[in-house]
């Protein structure tokens, strides 16, 4: 029993060097089997915990990257949303940039038609006195590149900003052109507008469909007397009924019946003539209407001291009876 006691001990000897003595440790076999096996198993478990945390570590490293590369994805795509942005906002002032010039361009224009006006009216105006040639709005020059083309040139930052100021200045420019034109126009346009009625009360329209005189304007032989005689008119003979038409523009200020004169008109024109219808069959208008240029006013006729279907055209300047057929035959090219 002993021995089989003592074969189941073994002895472990330690030498750690030539100095020291040997140790020698009793152990029973189990427990020397016992120790590397535990050893072996302490060993191993640690290597699977370190191959678990080192996954763990891994799977969160993992984690990591993608989290800042969904990051640098979100701040690349912000980086080029923002740069889009800016070249849209560049394309928007080089926009706006054109057509503000165009803008410019265009009133300019305008302020031409503007002066053009002027001078049409102070060619037509009889009293040159009135100011018109203040508050001119001063032309604007830039230079007009209307080519499409060439090399590409990349823009720098502060060139934008300089154009979007200069686009600023030219809104600017073109409003205090704006309020000018405001001001100026409705002038301008008034004084076309009396220029316009003057113009068309200028009795230069001939009077009746028929043109064939049988008297004109001066000293002649009397029809009824024989004896020489002023004419202070024109004849034009024409049929009885026919269309009788204002020579011009005006208000009526006399439609009447007298003896000589018979059914008679007399307009009044903006520019300060007089022209008389007489021997009139038939009257068509009232004292105190407005009569355009060419405006049926009545018939023509043979009342009053007449011998037959005719005319009488009269031109009255400054309570004097002038020759009528300067007025009427100059113009008539123009007018008719
Ligand atoms: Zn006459």
């Amino acid at each position: 029993m002993k021995s089989a006691t003592a074969n189941r001990r073994m002895t472990l000897l330690v030498m750690r060097d030539a100095q020291h003595s040997v140790k020698q440790i009793h152990l029973s076999k189990p427990l020397m089997m016992a120790v590397p096996a535990a050893a072996v198993l302490s060993l191993s478990g640690l290597v699977l915990a370190l191959q678990a945390h080192s996954s763990q570590v891994i799977s969160q490293l993992e984690q990591k990257v993608n989290i800042e590369n969904t990051r640098n994805l979100q701040l690349q795509s912000s980086v080029n949303s923002r740069e889009q942005s800016i070249e849209r906002l560049q394309n928007e002032i080089i926009k706006l940039s054109s057509q503000a010039k165009d803008m410019q361009q265009k009133m300019e224009h305008v302020d031409e038609l503007e002066q053009q006006l002027q001078q049409f009216i102070d060619k037509h105006t009889t009293s040159m006195s009135t100011d018109v040639s203040e508050n001119k709005a001063s032309s604007l020059s830039w230079d007009a590149s209307e080519h499409v083309g060439g090399e590409y040139i990349a823009v720098h930052e502060n060139e934008m900003l300089d154009l979007a100021q200069e686009t600023k200045d030219d809104f600017q420019e073109m409003q205090e052109l704006l309020k000018t034109m405001e001001s100026q126009v409705p002038h301008t346009l008034k004084k076309a507008q009396e220029t316009q009625k003057q113009i068309a009360g200028n009795p230069t329209l001939w009077p009746t469909a028929s043109k064939v005189l049988t008297s004109s304007f001066g000293y002649r032989t009397d029809p009824f007397t024989g004896k020489a005689a002023f004419h202070a008119g024109i004849d034009i003979a024409g049929e009885n009924g026919g269309p009788v038409f204002a020579a011009g523009a005006g208000q009526v200020v006399t439609s009447e019946e007298s003896g000589a004169r018979g059914r008679y008109i007399i307009i009044e024109h903006p520019g300060g003539l007089q022209t008389w219808y007489m021997h009139l069959s038939k009257i068509q208008v009232n004292v105190g209407d407005s009569v355009d240029k060419g405006e049926q006013i009545g018939q023509l006729g043979s009342t009053g001291r007449s011998t037959g279907p005719h005319l009488h055209f009269q031109v009255v300047k400054q309570n004097k009876p002038v020759n009528p057929l300067p007025y009427i035959q100059a113009a008539n090219s123009e007018y008719n």
